[in-house]
């Protein structure tokens, strides 16, 4: 088969990117390994796809930020909005983050699908590409799994990162362009659970609790996250566990020591934790240490902070030494958590590491090594926080691919 534009991986990257082309005429052919294009889409932001934000800030991306940030000069947010528009799908906002109005993933991936829904487009579903290789002179050939090979003079790859495998994304795409000499830089889970190594999680196990997360590596704080903290019998789970997972996975890769903090009171400052706890110790003074922190935290929560400071549930409250005080103050405060690992690639949203972004242009998201090739989305080293930063990567640097390869095949 022979084709204008060639896209391999039927996910976000990949189908705006063919949604775009077929706009213009090209014939395109879109290459995905499962039955069904868009799997990941349909299971973003829990069934509703949280698309993108507000505040689209390259600083969010941390070390990609100047690359992220040429990306979005090439397409601005507003002209991935636009795009979507002209598709058809009307948006809503929370807080910042954009949805579909229908608050409906099938909607996003519905109007992508309608868009690639022309005579000039072929959607190749249940068709896995094991091998790139340019074959002669400025012709790229796709090898799939069944033998047959697909030809084009332009390919982007748009086959995912490792995250998420049961979405059709286990490092192929890395694998892939790796294989053909693009440098790749070390691939971790991020935006994951993370696990840790301590007693009270058992009991603890599905208890939520307003907190304020100080992530610190080798005993030096490195990030922060407020927000709310699901314990789990592995450890923890949340956006804001989400928020640090990646520097988590990073430091852990890295042999080094990773301790979460976790502020239990966050609606006070530390300093000012110790003179609360006087405060409630000398308006009930005979009251159990267990009673002291009824009404502010669950019950089973109570139990561990006490267990963590040494306080016995049935001590009485005003007998508590200073020690034991500014213990208490101390688990309140700074209950720590040993982190061992994350739950994986398997649970986790989105890969941090990738394609090395130095051997990409972000203009056009041409491959500096290869004419004719182009990568767009999670496969490059790329990752964003929650909120619809990953998505919208994906979506934009599709788009910008789109324009690179219409402006190779006008050339
Ligand atoms: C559960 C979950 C929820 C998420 N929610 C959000 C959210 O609300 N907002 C947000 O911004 N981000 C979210 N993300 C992250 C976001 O979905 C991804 O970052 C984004 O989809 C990446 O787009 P992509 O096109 O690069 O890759 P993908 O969307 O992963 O698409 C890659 C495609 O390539 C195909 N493929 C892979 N290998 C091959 C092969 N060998 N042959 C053929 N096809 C292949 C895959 O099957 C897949 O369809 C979520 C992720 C997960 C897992």
């Amino acid at each position: 088969m022979h084709t204008d534009c060639l896209i391999l991986g039927g996910g976000a990257a990949g189908l705006a990117a063919c949604a775009r082309l077929a706009q213009t005429g090209a014939h395109v052919a879109l290459i995905e390994r499962l039955d069904r294009v868009g799997k990941k889409i349909m299971a973003s932001g829990n069934g509703r796809c949280n698309l993108s934000n507000a505040v689209m800030n390259p600083a969010y991306y941390g070390k990609a930020a100047p690359f992220v940030a040429r990306v979005y000069e090439k397409t601005p947010p507003c002209e991935v909005l636009s795009f979507f528009s002209s598709l058809g799908l009307m948006t809503a906002q929370e807080e910042g983050r954009i949805y579909p109005r229908t608050m409906m993933a099938a909607s996003v991936l519905d109007v992508l699908r309608m868009g690639c829904d022309r005579e000039n487009v072929a959607l190749l579903t249940g068709q896995e590409v094991v091998s790139l290789t340019p074959s002669r002179r400025s012709i790229w050939c796709a090898q799939l799994s069944g033998g047959e090979g697909v030809f084009a003079p332009a390919v982007l790859c748009a086959m995912g990162g490792s995250a998420a495998p049961h979405l059709g994304t286990d490092g192929a795409g890395t694998r892939l362009l790796h294989a053909l000499g693009h440098s790749v830089t070390p691939l971790q889970p991020a935006l994951v659970q993370l696990r840790c190594d301590h007693g009270a999680l058992r009991s603890l196990k599905g208890v939520r609790a307003q907190t304020r997360l100080t992530l610190e590596i080798d005993g030096r704080a490195a990030a922060q996250e407020t927000g709310e903290l699901l314990f789990a019998d592995y450890g923890v789970s949340g956006v804001c566990v989400f928020q640090l997972s990646g520097f988590a996975a990073d430091a852990l890769a890295k042999k080094r020591r990773v301790t979460l903090f976790v502020h239990l009171l966050p609606e006070l400052a530390e300093s000012a934790v110790p003179a609360w706890l006087d405060a409630r110790i000398a308006a009930q003074p005979v009251a159990s240490a267990q009673s002291l922190l009824t009404g502010v935290f669950p019950r089973l929560l109570t139990l561990a902070v006490l267990k963590e400071a040494g306080i016995s549930p049935d001590a009485q409250a005003g007998r508590l030494s200073a020690a034991s005080r500014a213990a208490l103050a101390g688990a309140i405060t700074a209950f720590p958590l040993p982190v061992t690992g994350t739950q994986g690639f398997k649970n986790a949203q989105v890969t941090r590491g990738g394609v090395a972004l130095g051997e990409v242009d972000p203009d056009t998201m041409a491959s500096r090594r290869f004419d004719g090739l182009y990568l767009a989305g999670e496969v490059l080293d790329v990752d964003g926080p929650c909120g619809g930063y990953n998505l919208h990567f994906a979506f934009a640097s599709g788009l910008t691919a789109a324009k690179g390869m219409c402006a190779q095949l006008r050339a």
